[in-house]
C-alpha cells in the first residue's frame, strides 16, 4: 500500500540533491544500459511482507520503494535489483554515482576520524592487545587504529584497490566474503561499520559473523540511522534516502534483527552504533512501526513547514563541502563540527 510521507516522494526522477555532470551522466547510464527491474523482496528483520510505501526515489531520483513493515517497523526497500544488476551497480557506477574518496584519503579520514569513533566506543568491551577483524574495511585506516593501540588486527573487503592503500601501511586486509573467509582463529571484536545496510540477506551474514566471534566476544556496528536526520540532513528524509542503501535502521529494528539472530545490543546510540554481545537467538521481535511512522511524520512536518530556509542551508553546505573536498579538508572539517557537537 502506497503511504508517502508527503508528494514530493513520488517517482518523478528528480534528485533531491545537486548533482554533478559525472553523476548524472552514471545514473542516466546504469538506468538505461542494465535491467533494472525492481524484484519484491520480504522483511529482512521479520519475514514479512506488507509495507506501507512511505517513499518512490531516492535522493538521486533513482527508482527506489521504500516501506515501512506493518509487523514489525523494519523501513526496507519494498522492491530491488537482482543480484546480477547489484554486482554490476558497486563495479561499474557506484564510484561515480557516489563520487567516493581515493582509497589514501578514505585512509587518512578513516584513521583520523572513524577510528577513534569505533575505539571509544568499544574499548571498554574489548580486552587489550585483542584480536580485531573489520567486515568491509576499504582501506583499513580504523584498523590501523587499533594497530597502533596495540591489539592485532586483521580486515577483510572486495576491493583490492582500496585494501592496498592499507598494506601499503603493513595491514593484513584480505580479498574474501564473509561467506568464503575461513580464518584459523575467533576475534575478540568485529567491527562492521557501514556495511550491514548494503545487504539484501542481512541475517545469514550476522549469523556467519557471529561463528567467528570468541564465546565474550564482541559486535561493533554501525549503520546509518533514521533517528539523525533532523541533526545531519534537516528533517529531510529524502536526502538521507540513498541507492544501495537496501536498508533504513531504527534502534529497534537493529535490535530485533541482531536479537534474532543471537547477537545482544548490550550499547548503543541513536546515531545508529551499538556493542553486542554473544546470546541465543530470540523469536519474539517488538512491532516499532507506530514509533518510526510518528517519528518521520514529524520530521516531515518540519521539513515543509521550514523548507526554504533548510533548501538554502543545504546549497550554502553543498558549496562549502564541494570547496572542502577539492581541498581535502573535509573530512577534517566534519571531525571538527562533531567536536563541537554541531554535527553527529
Ligand atoms: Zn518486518
Amino acid at each position: 500500500m502506497t503511504h508517502l510521507l508527503s508528494d514530493r516522494f513520488k517517482n518523478d526522477g528528480k534528485p533531491a540533491i545537486f548533482l554533478t555532470a559525472t553523476q548524472r551522466s552514471a545514473i542516466r547510464d546504469f538506468l538505461k544500459n542494465e535491467d533494472c527491474a525492481l524484484e519484491s523482496k520480504r522483511c529482512v528483520v521479520c519475514d514479512g511482507s506488507a509495507f506501507d510505501v512511505i517513499s518512490e526515489k531516492d535522493r538521486f531520483g533513482m527508482p527506489y520503494p521504500t516501506g515501512l513493515c506493518r509487523s514489525c517497523g523494519n523501513i526496507q526497500q519494498t522492491a530491488y535489483y537482482s543480484d546480477q544488476t547489484l554486482g554490476k551497480l558497486y563495479s561499474q557506477y557506484y564510484r561515480r554515482i557516489l563520487a567516493p574518496v581515493s582509497p589514501d584519503r578514505l585512509f587518512t579520514a578513516q584513521y583520523l576520524s572513524k577510528g577513534p569513533r569505533v575505539f571509544d566506543f568499544s574499548r571498554d568491551w574489548v580486552p587489550q592487545t585483542g584480536c580485531v577483524l573489520e567486515i568491509g574495511c576499504g582501506s583499513g585506516g580504523i584498523l590501523k587504529y587499533f594497530s597502533d593501540r596495540g591489539f592485532h588486527v586483521e580486515g577483510i573487503d572486495l576491493d583490492d584497490e582500496y585494501m592496498d592503500a592499507g598494506r601499503r601501511s603493513g595491514l593484513k586486509l584480505v580479498r574474501t566474503s564473509v561467506d568464503e573467509f575461513e580464518p584459523d582463529h575467533r576475534f575478540d571484536l568485529i567491527i562492521m561499520s557501514h556495511v550491514i545496510e548494503h545487504l539484501t540477506d542481512p541475517r545469514s551474514v550476522l549469523t556467519k559473523v557471529r561463528l567467528l566471534l570468541k564465546d565474550q566476544g564482541r559486535l561493533y556496528v554501525e549503520v546509518p540511522s533514521i533517528h539523525i536526520t533532523g541533526a545531519n540532513f534537516q528533517y529531510d528524509f529524502l536526502r538521507y534516502l540513498q541507492n544501495p542503501h537496501f536498508i533504513h535502521f531504527s534502534n529497534g529494528s537493529m535490535r530485533n534483527i541482531l536479537r534474532r539472530v543471537g547477537l545482544n545490543p548490550i550499547a548503543n546510540n541513536d546515531f545508529i552504533q551499538a556493542v553486542c554481545s554473544v546470546c541465543e537467538p530470540v523469536t519474539e521481535i517488538t512491532n516499532v512501526a507506530d514509533a518510526v511512522r510518528t517519528e518521520l511524520a514529524a520530521a516531515e512536518d518540519h521539513y515543509l513547514k521550514n523548507r526554504n530556509r533548510i533548501r538554502i542551508t543545504h546549497a550554502i553546505q553543498s558549496l562549502g563541502n564541494r570547496v572542502l573536498a577539492r581541498l581535502g579538508l573535509n573530512q577534517v572539517a566534519k571531525r571538527a563540527l562533531r567536536s563541537l557537537g554541531l554535527r553527529r
